[in-house]
């Protein structure tokens, strides 16, 4: 009796583990399912994505990382997303073809349809970096027509420091080409500036050392006159009822009274 109803106790246990093991399976194979833009997840698949903390960051080898969801916008659906009406509609510039959604055309009115954007073409830069890299003001980029076109992205270094304008690389080349006319002759004044650079900083330095040796002589100047103190006596006075002579330093305070054997 007792054997029975043990036995039909391991008969729901077994009943409810292979329920169970049914369950996950189900959900496993439903992990398994493509992923409808599996395409799309290039990004965040390749060897650039850095992830700390909970936030993926895309190294974009522009020197910073960027966000990895800046990169998956297109995916969100909002209706400014939408595909891009027939009359404006341009060709992609890679492929050709009239481009349907575009994320470079939507943030930076760059002519490259979704399936051709490439993160190694397509890097977005800093404000800073693209000024330092290009010797470019603050004008050439926003007062300039077109002006050049931006996304805004928190500071991934602090949060609180304010948003980066992010860049598209090839249109600030571009813009940095208007501009230098080459790009020799960019490189050109970049070596130009690097040298009043240096020439402005040699002549600190000689000044520097002008005032250095200056100081030194100065206070060269102060140990032959200065030095431990050697008292400059006035006459000695003579005490006849102790016998003692009394003298005072003409320089200082210091006053003596001695003996003479
Ligand atoms: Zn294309
Ligand atoms: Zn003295």
């Amino acid at each position: 009796m007792a054997e029975e109803s043990g036995e039909e106790l391991s008969k729901v246990v077994k009943q409810r583990i292979e329920r169970n093991r049914q369950k996950a399976i189900i959900l496993r194979k439903s992990k398994l399912v493509p992923h409808p833009y599996a395409k799309e997840h290039l990004y965040s698949e390749d060897t650039t994505t850095i992830k700390i903390g909970s936030t993926k960051y895309k190294d974009t080898g522009g020197g910073f990382l960027l966000e990895e969801n800046t990169y998956e916008k297109p995916l969100e659906i909002v209706p400014d997303e939408a595909p891009i009406c027939e009359p404006d509609r341009p060709n992609c510039v890679s492929c050709n073809k009239p481009i349907g959604t575009s994320w470079l055309f939507e943030k930076f009115s760059f002519n490259c349809c979704d399936s051709c954007k490439d993160p190694e073409v397509h890097k977005l830069i800093t404000k800073t970096e693209a000024k330092e890299t290009y010797l470019l003001k603050d004008c050439d980029f926003d007062k300039r027509e077109p002006a050049l076109k931006f996304i805004q992205q928190k500071n991934p270094h602090n949060h609180r420091w304010g948003d980066m304008k992010l860049y598209l690389q090839i249109q600030v080349e571009q813009r940095a080409l208007e501009i230098w006319g080459s790009e020799e002759d960019l490189e050109r004044e970049k070596e130009r500036r690097e040298e009043k650079r240096v020439m402005a900083k040699s002549k600190k330095y000689e000044k520097k050392l002008k005032e250095l040796r200056k100081e030194m002589r100065s206070s060269l100047y102060d140990r032959t006159q200065g030095g431990p103190h050697t008292h400059d006596f006035g006459p000695e006075t003579y005490n006849e009822e102790e016998d003692t002579y009394h003298r005072k330093c003409t320089t200082c305070p210091y006053e003596e009274t001695f003996e003479k054997m």
